[in-house]
């Protein structure tokens, strides 16, 4: 069982995160986990191989860059505020709905599009009623449960979100980062109570080969099983670090090997935490890569 308990002692301290990133001053990071948390969990640490600039390392460690001021970022950079008909939902589509249904990560990426929405609280008993009572209510054949990581939430109180929305809601997805942040967290309960509702399905968000740890590989491995849980990738930039189409290529074949049924590349998000300019992609093209039959 999965619960707040056993994520204790996942991620890495203050001092731990100074000692292994030398470069990573203590003010740099005080200052950036004010405006964002920066957290790393262990699993994703023992990833990284080197110092502070390589691909993994990038993705979660703060850098000065996101400290000034840059004149191309914008807040809501989605533009999800206009789509609220209540807090915690966005509908851009009167048959989908998307649920924010917690505010919290296993680990923290720099690039996330919804860094500016982390101050708002954690959604409470009441809101979520609220929120889950409106897209029942909405017509809405798809909702997908998104964040914050959903699979940070507790095996109950996810499966209770998931049973709430059902029969009304026929199609659910969850949008998640947690098998490869804290695969740990794949475990057989949340698997078995997944498949007992399925379908479900999960889009895992990966952005480069080297997240696909044995661990990751294993985690996916014991999602792969379910009846209808799919895979997707979907791809960030940050300067420097995911920028080159191997990276992106090179995480879609190593899913579709270990893992994937169905891989769906998507467009890549634009990173806000580095300068328009320094985030240049040397090939745009999408994945020509043919989609599996089943
Ligand atoms: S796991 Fe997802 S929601 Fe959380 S910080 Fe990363 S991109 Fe943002």
């Amino acid at each position: 069982m999965y619960n707040a308990r056993t994520r204790r002692g996942t991620v890495l301290g203050r001092t731990e995160l100074l000692d292994r990133f030398p470069s990573l001053t203590d003010a740099l990071l005080r200052a950036a986990d004010r405006r964002f948390p920066v957290r790393m969990t262990r699993s994703w640490a023992g990833r990284i191989l080197g110092e502070a600039d390589g691909p993994l390392a990038r993705q979660v460690l703060p850098t000065q860059a996101e400290l000034d001021e840059d004149p191309g970022a914008v807040p809501d950079p989605v533009g999800e505020a206009q789509h609220r008909p209540l807090p915690y939902l966005v509908q851009k589509h009167d048959d989908r709905v998307l649920i924010q249904v917690t505010r919290r990560c296993h680990l923290y990426c720099r690039y996330c599009f919804r860094r500016d929405q982390h101050d708002t609280p954690e959604p409470d008993a009441a809101a979520l009623d609220a929120a889950l009572d409106h897209v029942r209510r909405s017509g809405a054949r798809e909702a997908i449960l998104s964040g914050g990581d959903p699979l940070t939430l507790s095996d109950r109180r996810l499966f209770a979100v998931i049973d709430r929305l059902r029969p009304e809601v026929p199609i659910l997805r969850i949008h998640s980062r947690a098998p490869i942040t804290a695969p740990q967290r794949v475990t057989p309960a949340l698997v078995a109570g997944l498949r007992a509702r399925a379908p479900v399905w999960m889009l895992v968000h990966c952005n480069h080969p080297d997240e696909l740890s044995d661990e990751v590989r294993e985690a996916l491995a014991r999602l792969k099983w379910m009846p209808a849980c799919r895979f997707s990738t979907r791809r960030c930039c940050c300067a420097g670090s995911t920028t080159r189409w191997t990276c992106w290529s090179g995480s879609a074949t190593r899913c579709w090997s270990c893992a994937s049924s169905l891989i769906t590349c998507t467009t890549p998000t634009r990173c806000r935490a580095t300068r328009p300019s320094a985030w240049g992609l040397r090939r745009a093209s999408p994945c020509t890569r043919p989609w599996p039959a089943g």
